[in-house]
C-alpha cells in the first residue's frame, strides 16, 4: 500500500520483517525483492511520489521539487563543488541521466583483494545480467543519438580513440534531453516506475514524506526506525512513525545514510562513519560548430570514451538545459546574450575522473543536511588537466570552430587547434575550474576490517546486529565509472542474503 501525507491522520507505529530506509537505487531493490517473498516490508522515503512528467522541461520547479537542497548542495574544501542528490520515490534514478555501467573488472578484483569484500564475480556477473535485463540496459539507440552526441563520436573517430553508444535503462527514450528533472515521457526505468511499484504489487507498504530519523537500538541490536512525516510544501514535521523491524536497512544515500547512524548513536570504533568520502569529479565543455548542433535534441548522455579508464578518466557527452549551460559560458549581460544567441550551434562535451580525494560528511544538530568536506588534492587536480586537455581535443577534431574552456587562466574562448597546448602549459589549481560530482559514495565503507570499515561484505553493521547499510556510501573506492549499476547489483545481492537471514 502507498501512503502519502495526506493519508496520515495520527502518529503510527507498526511491525515489519523488513524496514528500509530510502527508496533510490538501493533501497527500492531490496524492498522489491524481500517483499515478493511475502515478508511485511516498510519502505520509508522523505520525498514525494512524483509522476511523469515530472518537471521535465521546467528546469526551477524541478531543481526545487526533485532535489534535496534545491540542487545546491555543495561540498566544500579549497573549492566548493556542486553535488546534487534526489529527493523523491526512486531517489537519485529519477533524476539521473540512466547511464549504467558495469563495475570494471580491475576495481572489482581491487575491492576484493585490498578490503577483502567477499563477494564471487559470478554472482556480480548475474546480478548485473539480471539488472540489465529487468531495466532494459542497451545502448542509446541511434534514433535518439541526436548531433551532440554524434559529433562526439565523430571527433573520438577522428582522433582514432575508443567511442561507444552509452547504454541506459529506459524504453522509448524520445531523446527531450532533459533527463535531470525527471523524464517527462516516462521512458527512464528509474526507481519509481520499476522496482517501488513491482514492490508495493508483491504488497510492500511504502510511506512517503516520511524521515527517518532514528535507528531504534536495543541491547547492541537495530530493532527498527523512528521518524516524522513532513508537510510537503513546507517540511513541517507533523505526525510520528515508529517501525519495529526484525532487520533494519539504511539506503537514505551517501549523505543521509552516515548522518542517520550518528544521530542515532551506532557505535563508531572505526570512526569511518561519514569518512572516505569518494566522488567522481567533473566538468563540462561547450564547443562552437558550424553546423547547427540543438544539442537540446538527443539523449543528453548518449556517447562515452573509456580510452583513458584505466588511468581514471572517462569522457561523456553532457547536455543540459540552457538555463544551465549557460553558467558554462563566459561573460555577463551582452556578452553572455551575444553567445546564447548561437545556442544552437553549441555543443558539449564533458569529463570526469577517477579521483583519489576523500572527504568527510559532518552531521549537524537540528538538520538531516549535512556540512560536506572534500579537499580536491593535487593528483586530482593534475588528472582533471588532462581530462580538460582530452575534451578540448575531441571539440576541434569534431570540427568545433571555438572552444569556451572557462578555466581560470586560460583565455575565454579558443579558436585554434594547435592552442589546446595551453592546457598542458597552465597552472590548474582545484579553484581554477568549475566542477560538479553528482557520483559521492564511500561515507559507510564496506569492508572486512571492524577497524577500517562500517559494515561487512553482507552490508551489515560490525558494530550493531540486525542493521544494513546498502547505497552508494559503501563502495570503499572509486569505480571511475557511473555508480548506479553497482549500487543495483549490491543492492540485489544484498537482498539475496537477507533472504536467507528472514
Ligand atoms: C544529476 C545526476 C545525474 C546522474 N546521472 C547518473 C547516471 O546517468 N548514471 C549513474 O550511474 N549515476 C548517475 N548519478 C548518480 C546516481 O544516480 C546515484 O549514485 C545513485 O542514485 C545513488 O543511489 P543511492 O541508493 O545511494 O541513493 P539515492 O538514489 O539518492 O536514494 C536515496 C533515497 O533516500 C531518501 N532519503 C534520504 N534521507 C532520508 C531519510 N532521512 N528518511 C527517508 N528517506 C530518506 C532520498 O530521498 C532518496 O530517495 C547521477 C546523479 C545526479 C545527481
Ligand atoms: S532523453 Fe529520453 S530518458 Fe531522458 S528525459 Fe528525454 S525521453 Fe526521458
Amino acid at each position: 500500500m502507498l501512503y502519502e501525507f495526506k493519508d496520515i491522520k495520527k502518529d503510527i507505529k507498526i511491525e515489519a520483517d523488513l524496514c528500509v530506509v530510502g527508496s533510490g537505487a538501493a533501497g527500492a531493490i531490496i524492498a522489491k525483492e524481500i517483499a515478493e517473498t511475502g515478508r511485511r516490508v516498510v519502505l520509508l522515503e522523505v520525498g514525494s511520489y512524483f509522476k511523469p512528467p515530472y518537471y521535465g522541461h521546467n528546469v526551477q520547479e524541478g531543481l526545487e521539487k526533485l532535489y534535496f537542497q534545491r540542487g545546491f548542495r555543495s561540498m566544500l574544501g579549497k573549492s566548493s563543488i556542486v553535488t546534487m542528490q534526489g529527493r523523491a520515490v526512486g531517489g537519485t534514478t529519477v533524476v539521473n541521466s540512466a547511464i549504467s555501467f558495469r563495475l570494471p573488472e580491475w576495481i572489482r578484483t581491487r575491492w576484493i583483494s585490498e578490503f577483502g569484500l567477499k563477494f564471487s564475480n559470478t554472482a556480480l556477473d548475474d546480478a548485473f545480467s539480471r539488472l540489465e535485463k529487468n531495466l532494459n540496459i542497451r545502448p542509446t539507440q541511434p534514433d535518439v543519438l541526436g548531433q551532440n552526441n554524434l559529433l562526439f563520436k565523430r571527433g573520438c573517430d577522428q582522433l582514432g580513440i575508443h567511442s561507444s553508444p552509452i547504454y541506459r535503462n529506459e524504453r522509448n527514450c524520445k531523446a527531450c534531453g532533459v533527463c535531470l528533472t525527471g523524464c517527462p515521457e516516462g521512458a527512464k526505468l528509474s526507481m519509481d516506475l520499476t522496482y517501488v511499484p513491482w514492490g508495493l504489487k508483491a504488497g510492500m507498504d511504502l510511506y512517503t514524506n516520511c524521515q527517518a530519523e532514528k535507528i531504534i537500538l536495543e541491547k547492541g541490536e537495530a530493532r527498527g526506525i523512528r521518524g516524522h512525516f513532513l508537510e510537503p510544501d513546507t517540511d513541517q514535521p507533523g505526525h510520528a512513525i515508529e517501525v519495529k523491524a526484525k532487520l533494519t536497512m539504511i539506503s537514505a544515500g551517501v549523505m543521509a545514510s552516515p548522518i542517520i547512524l550518528l544521530k542515532s548513536g551506532v557505535p563508531n570504533r572505526s570512526k569511518m562513519i561519514g569518512r572516505n568520502l569518494l566522488n567522481h569529479p567533473g566538468t563540462g565543455m561547450l564547443g562552437l560548430f558550424k553546423e547547427v548542433v540543438n544539442a537540446w535534441e538527443g539523449a543528453n548522455q548518449g556517447y562515452e570514451s573509456s580510452q583513458w579508464v584505466r588511468d581514471g578518466i572517462v569522457l561523456e557527452t553532457a547536455w543540459g538545459p540552457p538555463s544551465i549551460a549557460s553558467i558554462r559560458l563566459p561573460g555577463f549581460g551582452d556578452k553572455s546574450l551575444a553567445i546564447m544567441k548561437k545556442i544552437k550551434h553549441i555543443g558539449s562535451f564533458g569529463a570526469m575522473i577517477r579521483a583519489t580525494t576523500t572527504g568527510r560528511v559532518i552531521s549537524t544538530p537540528g538538520s538531516y543536511n549535512p556540512i560536506i568536506y572534500y579537499p580536491l588534492n593535487q593528483h586530482d587536480v593534475g588528472l582533471l588537466q588532462r581530462a580538460l586537455k582530452y575534451t578540448a581535443e575531441v571539440n576541434f577534431a569534431a570540427g568545433a570552430e571555438a572552444i569556451y574552456p572557462m578555466v581560470h587562466g586560460l583565455p575565454e574562448v579558443i579558436t585554434d587547434a594547435r592552442q589546446v597546448k595551453l592546457f598542458e602549459e597552465v597552472k590548474l589549481k582545484s579553484t581554477s575550474v568549475n566542477l560538479i560530482g553528482n557520483h559521492p559514495m564511500g561515507t559507510c565503507r564496506m569492508g572486512e576490517d571492524p577497524g577500517s570499515s562500517v559494515v561487512n561484505s553482507n552490508c551489515e553493521s560490525h558494530e550493531v546486529k540486525n542493521l544494513f547499510v546498502c547505497d552508494a556510501s559503501i563502495f570503499p573506492t572509486a569505480p571511475g565509472v557511473n555508480p548506479q549499476l553497482t549500487i543495483f547489483a549490491f543492492a540485489d545481492m544484498t537482498s539475496q542474503y537477507l533472504k536467507k537471514r528472514l
